[in-house]
């Protein structure tokens, strides 16, 4: 007994003193994961278990994504999401992925001409990425007829005003957003240098544009901004029909007020959705449907294999369910209740 009762008197000291000391232990420039000391916990466990029934089996990698990596690690988010250089793909028989990792950009081959969604980041990408991926694949850049812009923020239209300048495209989007470009700070944050485009078209709650054979259904979804945009327009795959979807926020809200409207906004989506018969998702950062895995399947997988991007019907309806329960997630985070 006298050797046992020394031994455990130093082992008791040794662990109360690793854990009063282990961050202050810590290397200093390792970042933390955020804590959230508001939270309501038992609203968190709530709605985390929704979203988790949401996405089991098949919606983990975009369950993650939304409702924990990109929530609690900023720093893997700008590791995963960086700039650089993808390999630009014909994803369905008309519609092409010519973006960059940290932000998507997609050419909708029509009959009269091409639409774009979205522009990357400045004059630079869309000269040195967006045209040359459009020239790889077969597009001609002079084809290029409009451009849809999915909110206002600078990585989605920073190259708008080259492509306007020099191919004529007509920039479209939202008037929310439009008045976010358009103020003196651009909207804000690492923006504010950009040369915005000029107006050219204002898009409406439940516009359609069409340009030869192909319409493109959009709706205003505020919530991730004031006036983004999203998208659902037809394409084939190897000639069978598929509807495709483009919820332009699904980055979310940032502040209380705007996680509430963007639950109104994916609750509406759904139900738009789902009567479009929507069963394909794209998405305008890869990262938040791992569009970058799924091209390299498509690119390099079994031709005979199913195309990644058509999700079916059920899965691509349950893809805004898990995007809405983990906007409540954040709210309970932030000490709501988030109902
Ligand atoms: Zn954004």
């Amino acid at each position: 007994m006298r050797r046992v009762l020394p031994a455990l008197a130093v082992s008791t000291l040794l662990l109360g003193s690793a854990g009063a000391s282990l961050h202050a232990a810590a290397p200093s420039d390792y970042p933390a994961q955020a804590t959230f000391p508001e939270a309501n916990p038992k609203a968190l466990a709530r709605h985390l278990s929704a979203a988790r029934k949401w996405a089991e089996p098949d919606l983990l990698p975009e369950f993650y994504w939304r409702c924990m990596t990109s929530p609690l690690d900023r720093k893997t988010v700008f590791a995963i999401q960086h700039d650089g250089l993808v390999q630009e793909a014909k994803v369905f028989d008309q519609l092409y992925s010519i973006g960059q990792n940290a932000v998507s950009a997609w050419a909708l081959d029509t009959s009269d001409g091409i639409i774009l969604i979205d522009a990357l980041n400045n004059e630079a990408e869309a000269r040195d990425i967006l045209v040359p991926n459009m020239v790889r694949l077969g597009l001609d850049p002079k084809r290029i007829k409009i451009l849809i812009v999915t909110h206002g923020h600078g990585d989605h239209w920073g190259g708008a005003k080259y492509l306007q300048d020099t191919f004529g495209a007509r920039v479209a989007l939202s008037e929310a957003d439009w008045k976010m470009l358009e103020s003196p700070d651009r909207g804000g944050g690492p923006f504010r240098d950009l040369v915005p485009p000029r107006r050219d078209m204002v898009v409406r709650d439940g516009d359609t544009i069409t340009l030869g054979k192909t319409s493109v259904r959009l709706f205003v979804t505020p919530g991730h901004t004031p006036g983004t945009l999203s998208l659902m327009f037809p394409v084939t795959d190897k000639g069978r029909p598929h509807v495709v979807a483009l919820m332009g926020g699904t980055g979310g809200g940032t502040t209380g007020p705007a996680v509430h409207d963007q639950i109104a906004s994916l609750q509406r989506w759904n139900g738009l959705t789902g009567k479009a018969g929507v069963d394909a998702l794209i998405s305008n950062h890869p990262a938040h449907i791992a569009a970058i895995e799924k091209i390299q399947l498509l690119t390099h997988g079994d031709p005979a294999d199913s195309n990644p991007f058509v999700y079916g019907k059920d899965r691509a309806q349950r893809f805004s369910k898990v995007m809405e329960a983990c906007s409540r997630v954040q709210l309970a985070r932030m000490g709501e209740s988030g109902d």
